[in-house]
């Protein structure tokens, strides 16, 4: 008997993790109310109404996170992102 490779685990009461040819991806959620991970870090949202087969998958863009933004470390004042130096201190930034 071969030993079959499973291509989606539970993950808990309401998470599965699965497995697929480009990656793990997660989904979690109650009935009615799925959200799921693709390998490649795409969202999908899946709302429906239990046992009628009414769903709408929307595919949420995760947004982009900000860029912090800098700070000098001494002065505490803003700096740009490319500023190797405090304009008003002067102190080297990290
Ligand atoms: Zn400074």
């Amino acid at each position: 008997m071969a030993l079959r490779f499973r291509k989606s685990k539970k993950l808990g009461k309401y998470g599965r993790i699965n497995l697929s040819k480009s990656g793990v991806g997660f989904s979690f959620g109650v009935p009615g109310f799925r959200i799921g991970i693709s390998p490649k870090g795409k969202v999908r949202r899946t709302v429906g109404i239990p046992g009628t087969g009414i769903y709408d998958v929307e595919e949420v863009t995760p947004s982009k996170p900000k860029k912090a933004n800098r700070v000098c470390h001494k002065c505490n004042r803003k700096a740009g992102q490319r500023d190797s130096f405090c304009r008003y201190c002067g102190v080297k930034l990290q």
